[in-house]
């Protein structure tokens, strides 16, 4: 599935661990852990969790050596579970010497992520940042050289902007920052080839904190090289904040063809599950057109006309009820993932609404016949009243589903 109105930039398909990133293949959804990597049992449950959410990678810090130790461990956890999600590292200070005391840390990693403006200072940033590379190279594992804006490599920014102050026409200095957020990450590829490491094992980052800057040096960056590109907006920030923000920076650029594989860096609320950035990844793609996952749900929004609280009951235990039942319905019925169900408010734009999904229901608004007509591909078929609506119109939908996607109307 891709909306016909939105061409891929072409890239080089870079394989991690038996998942595609970039050239025709979907866009990819990753998700961080915020586990202590060295609590194998708490990281694995944890990656485990965001795996069964959709998340088609999954990130671990390896931070310390017992980082380091663990990862082997988490690896073959997940393998017990029937996981193969592929586990990609981050590495920052001490990459170098964590992969070359921890082989088996490296082995057990799909992909290492490298910030070069966190790889060493000085002297011992470019023998640093080879023996990563040189790693990877070695043991073919792909790398994802994510520059970050937090991290800019500062050497370089000082040196563009020295460069900068003696042009005749000075560019603001928020112009050279974006031109030394892309320039760092193109130079660190090319470092990175010149060092054995094979073009199309090499996926590009430059995450910022600011919507229009990321749209900027993406778009920059899209133009200048042929690497799959790892989009985010760092630093995102928590509940609907982090969720606009996101959206908004990776929607324009999705929408331009930007994007090979996507993380939303969300603030967990406290005690909020670490799996909400995976569903809003999925659903920033679905709702663009770009990829199906789960049946979405069409609901109003509620106005005066609605003055109980049935309707949007009813729409979150749709949600709810796709969400709990999409593990089993996608391994027996392909295709479920683009199914539309609708739950509406009232008369006005309900019936529309319900016809243009495959399964939808108009519930009645205040001072409206208390009875809620059900469509199913269009055609009015049924119409529900009392106290059972809600069940009723759930048992619609699994025979629905499994009538239309399986051919099998009795289960
Ligand atoms: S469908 Fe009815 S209840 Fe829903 S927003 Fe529109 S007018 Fe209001």
């Amino acid at each position: 599935m891709s909306d016909p109105l939105i061409h891929r930039r072409p890239s080089v398909p870079v394989d991690v661990g038996g998942v595609t990133v970039g050239g025709e293949a979907p866009i990819v959804v990753q998700s961080m852990t915020n586990t202590d990597t060295a609590d194998e049992v708490g990281t694995a449950v944890q990656v485990a969790d965001l795996a069964r959410a959709g998340s088609e990678l999954v990130r671990i810090t390896v931070n310390n050596e017992a980082a380091a130790e663990a990862v082997p461990a988490i690896r073959q956890r997940l393998d017990d579970m029937g996981l193969d999600v592929p586990l990609v590292g981050d590495f920052h200070f001490n990459g170098h010497r964590l992969l070359s005391r921890y082989p088996a840390c490296a082995e057990a990693l799909a992909k290492l992520r490298i910030n070069p403006g966190n790889v060493g200072k000085g002297r011992r940033r470019d023998p640093q940042f080879a023996t990563m590379i040189e790693i990877a190279r070695d043991l073919d594992k792909p790398v994802r050289i994510g520059v970050n804006w937090g991290s800019l490599d500062q050497d370089l920014l000082a040196t563009m902007m020295d460069d900068n102050a003696r042009r005749s026409e000075p560019l603001p200095p928020e112009a050279v920052m974006r031109q030394a957020v892309v320039r760092s990450a193109l130079d660190s590829a090319e470092k990175a080839e010149a060092l054995g490491l094979p073009h199309d094992r090499i996926i590009l980052s430059c995450k910022m904190s600011v919507v229009q800057d990321l749209i900027a040096v993406y778009t920059d960056l899209a133009a200048r090289c042929d690497h799959p590109l790892h989009l985010g907006l760092t630093e995102a920030g928590m509940g609907s904040k982090g969720i606009v923000a996101s959206s908004a920076a990776m929607a324009v650029l999705l929408q331009q063809g930007i994007g090979d594989t996507i993380r939303v860096s969300l603030t967990p609320e406290p005690g909020e599950s670490r799996t909400r950035e995976v569903v809003v990844a999925q659903e920033l793609l679905q709702t663009m057109g770009l990829r199906a996952f789960a049946p979405l749900v069409t609901a109003c929004p509620g106005c005066g006309r609605t003055t109980s609280t049935f309707f949007q009951e009813l729409a979150g235990q749709i949600q709810a009820h796709v969400r709990e039942r999409m593990p089993e319905w996608r391994r027996r019925y392909p295709g479920v993932e683009a199914m539309t169900l609708a739950v509406m408010g009232c008369v006005v734009n309900g019936p529309g609404e319900s016809r243009n999904a495959n399964v939808g229901i108009s519930l009645p608004g205040t001072g409206e016949k208390p009875v809620a007509p059900v469509y199913v591909d269009g055609e009015k078929t049924v119409t529900l009243k009392g106290e059972r609506i809600g069940e009723e119109f759930v048992a619609i939908v699994e025979e629905y589903v499994a009538r239309r996607y399986g051919g099998d109307v009795s289960s």
